[in-house]
């Protein structure tokens, strides 16, 4: 299965992704995880995008695309991926069509986790995320279940760069909700429930 996570930054899109992964072997590709890693080794990538991304801005399309086009290509992703955060903007959806139609892959949905924002702007405030595998948890949770490293909080989960990502993501992301239903691939699953209702409900809708 080929699927596009789509949803505010918070509405437990990586949460949902992780889970699939566990359960289905799809290959994870969040473009936000791919970013900070190029961000930590300090490649030419990750200096670029760094001020974005501290910012809360998109970074811009081009350097984006060549991350996911050169992820796509590897083995993993061949039996099946879920891409996390990727497009976020309707020139990254068509730049995703045309080069999945030259590698013979079909899209088999976009799946829309859907929460408001004022539910998206609490999570993000007490959100920690995992530095070694991305897993996301409220501030109560210290340590990483799936892997063990010590949780942080990610510079951009601070109130101004929150705000910029909720408007980027009104303003250059939701229009994908109309794009992908056009193609009739548009999923929806109400995120403003406990993890595993959300999932029992992913699962549903995909079919699984
Ligand atoms: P995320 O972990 O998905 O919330 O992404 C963190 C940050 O990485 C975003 O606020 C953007 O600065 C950048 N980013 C991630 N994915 C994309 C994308 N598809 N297009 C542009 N910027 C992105």
């Amino acid at each position: 299965m080929n699927l596009v996570l789509l949803g505010a930054p918070g509405a437990g899109k990586g949460t949902q992704a992780k889970k699939l992964e566990d359960e289905y072997g799809l290959a994870h590709i969040s473009t936000g995880d791919l970013l900070r890693a190029a961000v930590a080794a300090q490649s030419e990538l990750g200096v670029k995008a760094k001020s974005y991304m501290d910012a809360g801005q998109l970074v811009p399309d081009d350097l984006v695309i060549g991350l996911v086009k050169e992820r796509l290509a590897q083995d993993d992703a061949q039996k099946g991926f879920i891409l996390d955060g990727f497009p976020r903007t309707t020139a990254q959806a068509q730049e995703l069509a045309t080069q999945l139609e030259a590698m013979g892959i079909a899209l088999d949905a976009a799946l829309l986790v859907e929460v408001a924002p004022e539910v998206i702007i609490k999570r993000l405030s007490s959100r920690r995320t995992c530095p070694s595998c991305g897993f996301t948890a409220g501030e109560e949770t210290k340590t990483c279940p799936r892997c063990g490293a010590t949780m942080y909080q990610r510079d951009d989960d601070n109130p101004e760069a929150v705000a910029t990502r909720l408007t980027a993501y009104e303003n250059q992301t939701k229009p994908l909700i109309e794009y992908y239903t056009s193609h009739g691939l548009l999923r929806e699953v109400d995120g403003d429930r406990p993890v595993d209702v959300v999932y029992a409900s992913v699962k549903d809708t995909l079919g699984l």
